[in-house]
């Protein structure tokens, strides 16, 4: 049985029922399966059902004619119950009905809690459940999903595990970070240790710097309230990016199991060389903000002017990030990570820039190094492209770039899983490989928390403006070293 708290909120009907609809209609869930939906609201049943169901724009998508037939069936699979006013009592009528549930449906003893509801009440629902012994797998495996954001910052991280270590185990909690549900981020794996061709290259000998961007064309919408609490290096850095990070990183793992990938990816994120002194904070991390303009014709407010913010808000929609790794096989590369909202397009990538050739031959001929490039790209068009040097066809030794790609789209033709369907499937079938674990998380923080506190309480930080619709703040490539600069996604 899943049982989702916060089940009358964004999270529950956006991609929860969405997700678990199309592991219903692929036949990867059990036949006796029932989802309790779970939150204050007053909901029936059938209102819940027609709420994330029959009414639910999001299912839409997914309810393809040949899928209207398990429409009904599997909204017969979901219930709701209103747990009143603080998620702080009535636990054992929650009980109560769960067991009742699994009486009637002839569901088993095992259950995944899912927790989609503000972060401050995590730690009191694991306490609850564990009181009434919902914690308990001597009849059935228990399992917490944990939504993100885990932490506001390393302390809160920290005893947000301890809490919730008090009442569950850690094999127990499930940390989600939809980015790892990703087939291309996942596919960082597969390229570097399913292939020769790669890793023999993926090291400081090869590789002259590594730039990683996330960019998205919409500003903060209707969150701006949320937003303006947590900003870019909260909300996409410490987790997201700070994932595909340590998978670019780590050493290669034992095997792939949960704990073989997470130990290497620990020590991926702890070799991050952390950034204490002002200058060297100063020098190395940008923060900034989007300012109105316009885009396609159309005037877009300013971050300040949206609905939530604070006027004189110096919460980033901008962060740009240099570093480096101290151990044996990336000491001296730099990394570049930069995430924003209102950029040109939305897109997310890793380009792995090569080192010219030692000794140049064609240095005349039109190619440099700064053409050779793996570029993997997590969305949109998922896929990889190398770009390398070829001869121009004719006399003499004209050397132009040319691509190889690998499109996603074109190898697939059945259903990809979306993030949130792999994800809640692993967590079913007890695989933790692509879920954070605490120190995992807590390490991310690690890194994370003098940048954050920098940015608080530095005395010579600045919050730089860039016009809504452009690639960030004009000193945005002054970040990269020599006669670099960032990536244009857009290109080919
Ligand atoms: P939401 O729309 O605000 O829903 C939160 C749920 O919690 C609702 O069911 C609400 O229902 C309940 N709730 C709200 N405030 C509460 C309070 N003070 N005390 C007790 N219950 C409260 O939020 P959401 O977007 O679904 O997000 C849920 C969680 O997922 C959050 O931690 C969020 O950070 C995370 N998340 C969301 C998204 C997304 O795309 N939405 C993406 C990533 C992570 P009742 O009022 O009926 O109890």
């Amino acid at each position: 049985m899943l049982i989702i708290f916060g089940a009358s909120g964004d999270l529950t009907a956006r991609k929860l029922i969405p997700a678990l609809f199309n592991l219903y209609k692929g036949g990867h869930l059990p036949e006796k399966f029932v989802v309790l939906g779970v939150s204050r609201s007053d909901l029936s049943d059938g209102e819940f059902r027609k709420k994330v169901v029959h009414e639910s724009e999001y299912l839409k998508e997914s309810v393809g004619k040949e899928a209207n037939s398990f429409i009904e069936t599997f909204a017969n699979k979901l219930f709701y119950e209103d747990l009143g006013d603080d998620y702080d009592t009535n636990y054992h009528r929650l009980e109560t009905r769960i067991s009742d549930l699994n009486t009637k449906y002839g569901t088993d003893d095992n259950y995944i809690f899912y927790l989609s509801t503000p972060p401050s009440l995590y730690e009191v629902i694991a306490k609850n459940l564990s009181e009434e012994g919902l914690n308990n797998e001597e009849k059935g495996w228990k399992r917490l999903i944990v939504e993100k954001p885990f932490g506001y910052n390393l302390d809160s991280a920290r005893k947000l595990n301890e809490g919730l270590h008090n009442y569950f185990q850690e094999t127990q909690i499930y940390r989600i970070d939809h980015y790892l549900g990703k087939e291309t981020v996942q596919n960082l794996l597969v390229t570097r240790f399913a292939n020769s061709i790669f890793e023999p290259l993926w090291n400081r000998n090869y590789i002259h710097h590594v730039e990683i961007t996330n960019a998205e064309r919409v500003g903060v919408e209707k969150r701006g309230g949320y937003y303006d609490k947590s900003g870019a290096l909260r909300d996409m850095f410490q987790n997201h990016l700070l994932q595909i990070v340590s998978l670019v990183v780590m050493e290669p793992p034992i095997g792939p199991g949960a704990e073989e990938i997470r130990n290497e990816k620990v020590k991926a994120l702890k070799s991050l060389r952390k950034m204490t002194d002002e200058k060297t904070l100063f020098d190395n991390t940008i923060r900034a903000q989007y300012v109105s303009s316009v885009i396609d014709g159309e005037k877009v407010p300013g971050y300040r002017e949206e609905e939530g913010v604070d006027p004189n808000s110096t919460t980033e929609t901008y962060a740009a990030i240099k570093f480096f790794v101290d151990n044996w096989r990336w000491a001296d590369v730099p990394f570049y990570v930069r995430t924003a909202k209102r950029m040109p397009t939305k897109v997310t990538e890793v380009v792995i820039h090569f080192k010219s050739p030692h000794h140049q031959i064609f240095k005349d001929s039109g190619m440099d190094s700064k053409d050779n490039k793996l570029i993997i790209r997590i969305q949109p068009d998922e896929g990889i492209l190398i770009k390398f040097g070829v001869k121009v066809p004719g006399q003499g030794f004209k050397v132009e770039r040319a691509n190889l790609d690998f499109y996603y789209s074109s190898l697939v033709e059945q259903h990809v899983m979306e993030a949130y369907e792999r994800l809640l499937l692993d967590a079913m079938q007890g695989d933790a490989t692509l879920y954070a674990r605490a120190d995992e998380v807590e390490a991310a923080w690690e890194f994370v928390d003098p940048i954050l506190e920098y940015w608080k309480n530095g005395k010579d930080v600045k919050t730089y403006g860039y016009s809504a619709g452009v690639w960030g703040p004009k000193n945005s490539d002054d970040l990269i070293d020599g006669n670099h600069m960032w990536r244009n996604p857009e290109e080919q």
